[in-house]
């Protein structure tokens, strides 16, 4: 068993601590080392890239050009981020951080334990559930999902629905179909009011006339590609006993059935809850991304003083604002450990924070065009399935709420839901909603789970097998599988 320090100094703690490694985690990384300052970054992948730039060094694809140029550019930042000196330690779940900058996490079975006086929580967004009836079924993924199977493996599914709407949604299917693989249709759930609503944004939008042309690119894309696409498609429900054999929805005034054993579906991202939560972060509702998101300044720093928050989690913000996020939040960082002077960290921080005036100014536009139906986020029929892992339905949870259940942990000490290995990461959103809607109450009077570490199922055996880990540190046998990226 590796020997354990039983007393750790100031001089054992590293100066930052990232958790992720997609474009918030690595920039922050590459800015903070850059300063002298010692980091530490942790990721429970086994490459850096994050979401967006997953395996973009390694793609297994034949021709990783069809995963398009935005994926492509990846490969700069995680080339920087190899070459920087931050020490990284890839396949490492954290399922712990303190405010006092305690880091626990698992690693090759072993548990380990490291604290810093800066923590940067980078980790990224989720899917935004999607419950309807059947979503639970076996052949029914999310379409990010499918995503990570095609970067991770090279893995497509034949004749898919992609049901839903975003951009991430279309760019996937675009995906797809420059690999040549068919797509069984597009059931585009995009409210055709939502065309008229977003039009009150548009001078925003316009500010980012590139991102415009990328997202009416890939429709054009798909429109030529001849697959059929239903618009303004609601009421959806997946058909199928044992596994999904289709989807049933309205579009146009009638009522679809499309066959497919696989049906994608996506209807946008929101920030990962896990951290912020049991940090305890201050939080609060936006009713633009229908999420909730914690209370940040402008360098991403929180209500506690050593954690600051960058990207996705910190609110959704797409990749590159993400990459800006992440250089102001390590600059931030660096002039409160004193690295650099305040003045220093404005000089240094102007242009990002230019370029994130614009970003932020279009933002609405994509969040109200893309806003998912009530419908498809606040279930109305008994039998649909909320809690996934507790396979708990509405109309459980109705009655719950019947029997007093007023806010998500009374709901979930009567019903159990959230209680599963997700910790509540896809019903919360869900839940919150509908406590809501129950009550007459705006989402912000409700709240959400109280979450607790770890935030994952650890064996006891990881638990006794216990490693501190100094910033002083040459690497332990344990962790020699370090590589960069
Ligand atoms: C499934 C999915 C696919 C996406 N694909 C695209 C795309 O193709 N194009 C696009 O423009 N946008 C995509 N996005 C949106 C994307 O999240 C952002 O644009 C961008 O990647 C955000 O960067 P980030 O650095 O904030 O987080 P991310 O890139 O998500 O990076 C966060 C990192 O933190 C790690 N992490 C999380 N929790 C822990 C933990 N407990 N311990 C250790 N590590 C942890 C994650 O594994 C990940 O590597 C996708 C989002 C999702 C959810």
């Amino acid at each position: 068993m590796p020997e354990v320090k039983p007393e750790m100094t100031a001089s054992d703690r590293y100066d930052i601590a990232i958790i992720g490694a997609g474009p918030a985690g690595m920039a922050a990384a590459v800015i903070a080392s850059a300063r002298g300052a010692s980091v530490i970054l942790l990721d429970d992948k086994p490459r850096s890239g994050g979401q967006i730039y997953r395996n973009v060094d390694a793609s297994p694809l034949d021709k990783p050009q069809v995963l398009g140029p935005d994926y492509l550019r990846g490969a700069e930042l995680t080339a920087a981020f190899a070459a920087c000196s931050a020490r990284y330690l890839p396949a490492t779940q954290v399922w712990h951080l303190g405010d006092n900058g305690e880091i626990l996490c698992s690693r090759n079975g072993a548990t380990l334990r490291l604290t810093a006086r800066q923590i940067l929580v980078a980790t990224g967004a989720m899917e935004r559930p999607f419950p309807i009836p059947g979503w639970q079924l076996p052949g029914v993924m999310s379409a990010g999902s499918a995503q990570v199977m095609l970067k991770s493996d090279g893995l497509v599914h034949d004749n898919p629905v992609f049901a839903g709407t975003g951009p991430l949604l279309y760019l996937i299917v675009a995906q797809y179909l420059r690999l040549g693989v068919p797509v069984a249709a597009v059931v585009d759930t995009t409210p055709l009011a939502n065309y008229f609503s977003a039009m009150r944004y548009a001078l925003g939008a316009v500010r980012e006339p590139a991102m415009l042309l990328k997202g009416v690119g890939l429709l054009n894309e798909i429109r030529k590609a001849g697959v059929p696409v239903y618009r303004g498609a609601q009421g959806l429900e997946v058909i199928g006993n044992q596994s999904a054999s289709g989807l049933r929805f309205q579009s146009g005034g009638q009522q679809h059935e499309i066959v497919a054993e696989q049906v994608f579906l996506h209807q946008g991202v929101i920030p990962n809850l896990n951290f912020t939560r049991a940090l305890g972060l201050e939080q609060h509702w936006n009713p633009g991304q229908l999420c909730w998101q914690p209370a940040l300044d402008q360098w991403g720093q929180s209500s506690v003083a050593v954690i600051s928050v960058a990207g996705d989690a910190s609110g959704i913000v797409g990749a590159d604002a993400a990459e800006r996020n992440g250089r102001l939040s390590a600059l931030n960082m660096l002039a409160r450990l004193e690295k650099i002077s305040l003045a220093e960290r404005d000089q240094q921080a102007s242009a990002d924070l230019q370029a994130l005036a614009s970003l932020n100014a279009f933002r609405p536009f994509v969040d109200q065009l893309y806003r998912p139906l009530d419908s498809h986020r606040i279930p109305d029929n008994p039998d649909t399935v909320v809690c996934r892992c507790e396979e708990k339905t509405l109309g459980q949870l109705r009655a719950g709420f019947e029997m007093g259940a007023r806010e998500p942990n009374q709901l979930k000490s009567l019903t159990r839901c959230g209680m599963g290995p997700c910790q509540g990461r896809m019903c919360g959103h869900t839940v919150s909603e509908l406590l809501a809607k129950w009550r007459d109450e705006p989402v912000e009077n409700v709240g959400y789970y109280r979450l607790r570490s770890p935030m994952r199922l650890l064996r006891l055996a990881e638990m006794s097998n216990f490693t501190e880990l100094s910033a002083r540190d040459a690497l332990v046998d344990t962790l020699a599988t370090e590589v960069k990226p």
